[in-house]
């Protein structure tokens, strides 16, 4: 698949592959960690987050990056306007997402809908546009726990369903290879291929071989702490993925940001700019060249978001 002809839909409308450039695949603007009960937006005044967190975009971009994915589900802090707004000032491009989270941030009707219907409600989503704005997701954003539960399947069920319907491809909070294999499971049962699938927070699994056998299985592994420290760490699963030839499959990323509802002026915020700043240079220190570097920070978010069946 060529990067030209692969489309990926950002807040502000599709691109193709090549126009993503360097991309963070994880990443958040805000998130209210309130609980779904009472989110929304009557939490936050809209024009404060944009004033807070544009610099912190913009510094990003002066780094020479293109694309932010942003990870924060509905019910979470997901406000695809404000994203939009901030993708128009500074000229970033901006990732939102569908799909749900799980325990306390998932809205009632999660527990009793089917898997069907809440897919239905994210295919809608994708076809006719946020929140009635016309912005379209770019990818399904899930989360399960440690030990995923049934309610946790369902909602992989339903993004497997979206994924067969839009293309999009799914993204799960994961942590453990335990989770991410019982989530292959669902995937496959549904004949849904482990290559449109992201195991994020990969570097949180301490068993490296459990991770070459997800990645075995097609999966795409996302080591994305950065922000919390543990470079060294980050960068020794990275080597040895790149050691059993993945280096197609491995997506990098911060967890930065964000503005946090309920503090004033958003809190304590972790800027955008540490992969580039100090982890590129460890990388390349311990031998990684600049082909690869590209290939891990351009290509693979380029292929891993490509709006496909
Ligand atoms: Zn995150």
């Amino acid at each position: 698949m060529l990067m030209e002809n692969s489309i990926i839909y950002t807040v502000r409308g599709p691109v193709t592959g090549s126009e993503l450039g360097f991309t963070l695949p994880h990443e958040h603007i805000m998130v209210d960690f309130g609980g779904a009960e009472t989110a929304g937006k009557h939490r936050y005044d809209a024009s404060n987050v944009i004033e807070v967190m544009q610099p912190y975009l913009q510094d990003l971009l002066d780094q020479g990056a293109q694309t932010l994915i942003e990870c924060t589900p509905n019910y979470l802090g997901r406000d695809v306007e404000i994203f939009r707004i901030l993708s128009e000032r500074t000229g970033l491009n901006i990732i939102s997402n569908t799909g749900l989270y799980n325990n306390q941030y998932l809205p009632s009707y999660a527990h009793d809908s089917s898997a069907e219907k809440l897919a239905d409600g994210w295919i809608l989503e994708f076809e006719h546009g946020i929140e009635r704005t016309g912005i379209k997701p770019g990818f399904i954003k899930t989360a399960v726990n440690p030990q995923p539960n049934v309610l946790d399947l369902k909602l992989i069920h339903a993004a497997a369903l979206t994924h067969k319907a839009t293309g999009l491809t799914i993204a799960t909070h994961t942590c453990t290879a335990v989770a991410a294999e019982k989530i292959v499971a669902v995937l496959e049962t549904n004949n849904v291929n482990p290559s449109r699938w992201i195991f994020v927070h990969a570097h949180l699994e301490p068993d490296p071989s459990r991770l070459i056998t997800l990645a075995k299985a097609g999966v795409w592994i996302e080591l994305d702490g950065l922000a919390w420290g543990g470079d060294a760490e980050h960068a020794q699963t990275l080597l040895k993925l790149l050691d059993k030839g993945f280096e197609d499959q491995i997506l990098i990323s911060q967890d930065a940001g964000w503005y946090n509802i309920g503090e004033e002026n958003g809190g304590n915020i972790i800027p955008y700019t540490r992969l580039k700043e100090e982890f590129l240079p460890l990388l390349r220190k311990q031998g990684i060249n600049n082909d690869i570097i590209e290939k891990i920070t351009c290509f693979n978010p380029a292929k891993a978001f490509a709006c496909r069946n």
